[in-house]
C-alpha cells in the first residue's frame, strides 16, 4: 500500500508550475498601483490565492511566478509562500522578474520571457509543467489534468472551461524546454501559438467543469465577486477538502449598529455598518453610515461611505471616501470604479474648458478632431457646462463666416510685441466655442507644417490664458497634445493659478520641439532649461495636474522606450497621475442610415453588404467579383501605420489568390511612390485613392470584407471601430487601442471580432491575412457569426465620455 506521505512524494516529482502574471488586462484604475494577481477578492483574498491554492492542493511544490512592472504588492502578499506550503529548502516558490524591462506584456507569457530564466526549468526535477495564470477564480485539481494528459499521450493539454480558454496548459518539461530554447528561430511565441499553429503536435483539451472565471476586466471582476455570494457557486470555490489559503490578518469582528440591514452580503471583520447593504462584498474596516445604501458592489478595505450615499454596481478601491448624499451608479457590464484614496462627492455642475488644435466639424486633419468634436458634444449632453477654444484658421473663417460672431478684441503680448486678436464665438450643439483670430499666426491655409508652428501654438496658449480673464472660472481645463501643452505652465504664472488641468496625449510622436526662447516670448522668466531646446509635450507632462492617453494598452506601452521614446522617463515619474481612457466613435457611423453606401444594411440584413462590395469594386475600377476577398484601408500614409510591412509582403500575398486591396489615404510621398509601383504590378488586384477625402471614406468601410491596420503603434485608432460597426472584420497588430478593441478569432471557441498578430513582422501579418482569407473561403457560417458580432460591438463615445467625467470629478475633487 502507498502511504499518504509516499504518495505526496511521488506526486511532487511529477509537476512544477509556472504562474503567468505578465499578461495584458483592462482593469482600469484597479491595476494602477498593483498587478492583477494582487487584487483583493471576496473580502479577505487576493486573486492569485486561487491559483496558488490550487497548486498547493495539487501537491505541487516547485512554483515560479513571472511578474512584470511594479510587482511589489504581489511580492508583499506572496512572501515566502508559507501559506501555500512553498517555503522549502529544495524547490519552493520563485518570483522571476523580467530581465528586459523594455518588452511590454503580451497576451500571455512568451517563451522568450521563460528563456530569461531557463535555469529554473533545467533545474526542476519534475517531468511535467503546468502553465497557468494569476487571474483566474477557480478550484481545480491539476493532477486530474496531468492524468488525462498522460493517458491521452498528448504533447500539450489545454485546460478550458466550457468554451473559454484559460491560458492554462500541461506539457512535458522536455518539450517545453525545446520550445523555450528555440524561441527566436520558430514562429511560436507563446503556448497559445503552439496550440494553434504547430503541425504534428497531439493537442488535447481538458474540460474543467465547475465554476471558473478569468478576471481581465472590471465586469468580470465585479461579476465574479457577486457570484461568490450565490450559495451554489460559492461552495464550489470555497471547499473544505480543497481550501483557498490567504494571508491571515486579525481584526475584531464586524459591528452592526441600530440602522444596519444586511441582505445576501459578505462583510469582513473590522467593519462598522449603520446603513443598508444588499448583494455586496465589503472588505475589512469599512464604515457604512446611517441612511446610505450599497447594492451590487465591491467595497475594498478602509472605505468610508458617509450618510445617505447611494451606491449601485460600483467598485470602490481601498480608502475611498464617498461623501454624504452622493449617488454612484454603474452597471454590471460597466461598473463605476474609483481609485485608491479617492474622495467622491455629489456634484451638480462641472464647468470644463477643452483646448485643442482641431475639432470636428470646424477643422479636421485626423482622429483628434473627431474626439474633440464628439467628446465636447457628449459632455454637454450629460450636463457638463462645456467650452472649446480653437485658433481661427483661414479655413474655419471661410466655411463658417456666416455663423460665427465677433465678440470682442484683446491685446496679447508675445515676444514683447502687442498683438490684437479678435475673439469669435459660436454655440454648437450646446457647446460654447471660442475662436481666436490672429492675422499674424492663424490666417493660413495650412494648419500644421509651417516653419513657425512653435510660435503659432505658443501664442495660442498665451491667448487662451488671457481669454480666461473674460470668462467665468472653469473647474478644469482639458488640454490635448503638444499644441496646448504650455497652458499649465502659463496658468501657474497667471491669476488663474490653481485651476486643475488634464493633458491628454493622443500621439506621443508629435512633441513640439523648439528653440528655448519660446519660454521668454510667452513671458516666463524663471524656467529651468535642460538644453537649448524645449519640448512642449514634455513641459505639459511635467506640469499638468493629471495626464491621460487614449487607450489603456497605449498607456502601458508608453512605459517602454519602443513606444514612449524620449518621454518614457518623464511619464514614468507621473505614473500615478496617468490614466488610459479609450476613445469611442460617434453614433453617426451607422450602416443602417449611411447615405454613402449603395445599399444600407443592419445586423438582420447583413447579406446586403455584398452589394456594397460590388459598388466598391466598380467605383475603384477593380474586376467585379462577389467572391473576391477585399481588404480595405483608410488611413494617413505614414510609417506608424505599418506600410513597411505591406510593401514587403503584398507581392507574395496577392500571388495566386482572389484577394483585392483598396486604399484611401494621403501622406508621405516616399510610401505613396512605392504603393503606386505596387499598384502597377497588380492592376487587377490593387486600387489606390490617394488624397484626403474627409467627406466620405465610408464606401470602403461598407464594401470591404476586412479592414487592415498593421500599425507599428496605435494610440487608439478609430478606423477599426468604424470597420466593426460596418461588419468589416479588422486585421490588426495587437498594439494600443487595437489591442483594447479587437479580440482575435479563436477557432477553438469561435470567439473574437477580428484577426490579430503580435510582432511587427511582415510574415506574421501575411499569415494572419491568409488565415482570415482561408476562413472566409471555407466557412461562411463562422464568418457571418463574426461579422454580426462585430456589428454589435459597442465602442460608443457615450462610454468614454462617462469615463472622462469620472476623471474630471476626481481631479477637481468636486
Ligand atoms: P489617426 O488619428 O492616427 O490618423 P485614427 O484611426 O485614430 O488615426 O483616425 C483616422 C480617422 O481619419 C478615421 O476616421 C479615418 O476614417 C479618417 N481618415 C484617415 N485618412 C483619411 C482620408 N484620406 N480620407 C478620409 N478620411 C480619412
Amino acid at each position: 500500500m502507498i502511504t499518504y506521505g509516499k504518495w505526496v512524494k511521488m506526486m511532487n516529482k511529477k509537476m512544477f508550475a509556472i504562474v503567468d502574471a505578465t499578461f495584458k488586462v483592462n482593469l482600469e484604475q484597479l491595476t494602477l498601483h498593483r498587478m492583477p494577481g494582487a487584487l483583493p477578492f471576496s473580502g479577505k483574498y487576493r486573486l492569485i490565492d486561487f491559483t496558488l491554492s490550487n497548486i498547493r492542493n495539487s501537491n505541487i511544490i516547485n512554483v515560479a511566478i513571472f511578474p512584470y512592472g511594479n510587482y511589489r504588492s504581489l511580492q508583499d502578499h506572496v512572501g515566502s509562500g508559507k501559506r501555500w506550503d512553498l517555503d522549502r529548502r529544495r524547490d519552493g516558490l520563485f518570483i522571476l522578474p523580467p530581465k528586459n524591462l523594455y518588452i511590454p506584456p503580451e497576451e500571455m507569457i512568451t517563451f522568450q520571457r521563460m528563456f530569461e530564466h531557463i535555469e529554473f526549468f533545467k533545474r526542476s526535477t519534475q517531468d511535467y509543467a503546468v502553465i497557468t495564470s494569476a487571474n483566474i477564480v477557480w478550484n481545480i485539481d491539476f493532477h486530474k489534468c496531468l492524468d488525462e494528459h498522460i493517458k491521452s499521450k498528448a504533447d500539450v493539454t489545454e485546460v478550458m472551461y466550457e468554451h473559454i480558454r484559460l491560458k492554462t496548459f500541461i506539457i512535458s518539461k522536455k518539450l517545453l524546454i525545446e520550445y523555450i530554447e528555440t524561441y527566436d528561430s520558430l514562429e511560436y511565441k507563446t503556448m497559445l501559438d503552439l496550440v494553434e499553429k504547430a503541425p504534428n503536435l497531439n493537442i488535447q483539451i481538458y474540460k474543467h467543469d465547475s465554476y471558473t472565471r478569468t478576471i481581465d476586466d472590471t465586469f468580470n471582476y465585479l461579476k465574479s465577486n457577486l457570484d461568490m455570494l450565490k450559495f451554489d457557486i460559492g461552495r464550489t470555490i470555497f471547499r473544505e477538502d480543497r481550501p483557498i489559503y490567504s494571508k491571515e490578518k486579525t481584526a475584531p469582528p464586524a459591528k452592526y449598529l441600530n440602522n444596519a440591514t444586511i441582505t445576501n452580503s459578505m462583510i469582513s471583520s473590522g467593519s462598522i455598518i449603520d446603513g443598508t447593504v444588499i448583494n455586496s462584498v465589503l472588505g475589512r474596516d469599512v464604515k457604512v453610515k446611517k441612511g446610505s445604501v450599497i447594492k451590487n458592489s465591491y467595497i475594498m478595505s478602509n472605505c468610508v461611505i458617509e450618510e445617505n450615499a447611494n451606491i449601485n454596481f460600483t467598485i470602490l478601491d481601498k480608502q475611498t471616501i464617498v461623501k454624504r448624499d452622493t449617488i454612484l451608479e454603474g452597471s454590471l457590464r460597466d461598473p463605476y470604479v474609483t481609485q485608491k484614496e479617492q474622495i467622491v462627492s455629489y456634484f451638480d455642475s462641472l464647468r470644463v474648458l477643452l483646448v485643442a488644435s482641431e475639432s470636428y466639424p470646424f477643422i479636421k486633419t485626423g482622429g483628434l478632431a473627431d474626439v474633440i468634436g464628439s467628446l465636447s458634444r457628449n459632455l454637454a449632453r450629460k450636463g457638463v457646462d462645456t467650452t472649446v477654444v480653437l485658433p481661427l484658421y483661414r479655413k474655419i473663417r471661410k466655411e463658417f463666416e456666416s455663423v460665427i460672431k465677433s465678440d470682442f478684441t484683446k491685446t496679447i503680448i508675445y515676444d514683447e510685441e502687442r498683438y490684437k486678436v479678435r475673439i469669435y464665438t459660436y454655440r454648437y450643439n450646446k457647446v460654447k466655442y471660442y475662436f481666436i483670430d490672429s492675422f499674424s499666426f492663424f490666417d493660413n491655409d495650412l494648419i500644421y507644417g509651417l516653419e513657425n508652428d512653435a510660435d503659432r501654438f505658443a501664442f495660442f496658449n498665451k491667448a487662451v490664458i488671457e481669454l480666461l480673464d473674460d470668462l467665468d472660472p472653469f473647474d478644469l481645463i482639458h488640454i490635448h497634445d503638444w499644441h496646448t501643452s504650455l497652458i499649465p505652465l502659463l496658468l501657474d504664472n497667471s491669476p488663474h493659478k490653481g485651476t486643475p488641468t488634464l493633458l491628454t496625449i493622443h500621439n506621443i510622436d508629435y512633441q513640439g520641439v523648439a528653440e528655448k526662447d519660446i519660454i521668454k516670448k510667452i513671458g516666463i522668466s524663471d524656467f529651468i532649461f535642460k538644453d537649448d531646446h524645449i519640448n512642449f509635450l514634455e513641459i505639459g507632462i511635467n506640469t499638468a495636474t493629471k495626464l491621460s492617453t487614449v487607450s489603456p494598452t497605449y498607456k502601458e506601452e508608453l512605459k517602454y522606450e519602443y513606444y514612449g521614446k524620449n518621454l518614457t522617463y518623464s511619464l514614468f515619474k507621473r505614473e500615478r497621475d496617468f490614466y488610459g481612457i479609450l476613445n469611442g466613435i460617434s453614433s453617426l457611423f451607422n450602416p443602417e442610415k449611411d447615405k454613402a453606401l449603395k445599399k444600407t444594411y443592419s445586423v438582420n440584413s447583413f447579406e446586403d453588404k455584398y452589394i456594397n462590395k460590388l459598388y466598391l469594386q466598380e467605383k475603384m475600377g477593380l474586376p467585379i467579383n462577389k467572391d473576391a476577398f477585399v481588404i480595405g484601408m483608410v488611413t494617413r500614409i505614414v510609417e506608424q501605420k505599418g506600410f513597411d510591412l505591406i510593401l514587403s509582403s503584398f507581392d507574395s500575398l496577392l500571388e495566386n489568390t482572389n484577394i483585392q486591396f483598396v486604399l484611401l489615404g494621403s501622406g508621405d510621398q516616399k510610401y505613396i511612390d512605392e504603393l503606386l509601383k505596387l499598384e502597377e504590378r497588380h492592376p487587377n488586384q490593387i486600387k489606390l485613392n490617394i488624397g484626403y477625402d474627409a467627406t466620405n471614406p465610408n464606401y470602403i468601410y461598407g464594401g470591404a470584407d476586412v479592414f487592415l491596420m498593421p500599425s507599428r503603434f496605435e494610440p487608439c485608432g478609430l478606423g477599426q471601430m468604424i470597420a466593426l460597426k460596418y461588419g468589416t472584420l479588422p486585421i490588426v497588430r495587437r498594439t494600443g487601442g487595437l489591442n483594447d478593441t479587437i479580440t482575435r478569432y479563436d477557432h477553438l471557441t469561435d470567439k473574437g471580432n477580428g484577426f490579430t498578430f503580435g510582432n511587427y513582422d511582415a510574415v506574421e501579418m501575411k499569415n494572419t491575412i491568409l488565415s482570415a482569407y482561408d476562413l472566409y473561403k471555407s466557412n461562411k457560417d463562422v464568418w457571418n457569426i463574426l461579422l454580426k458580432r462585430a456589428m454589435k460591438s459597442d465602442n460608443s463615445l457615450v462610454k468614454s465620455t462617462q469615463k472622462y467625467i469620472e476623471l474630471y470629478k476626481m481631479i477637481t475633487k468636486n
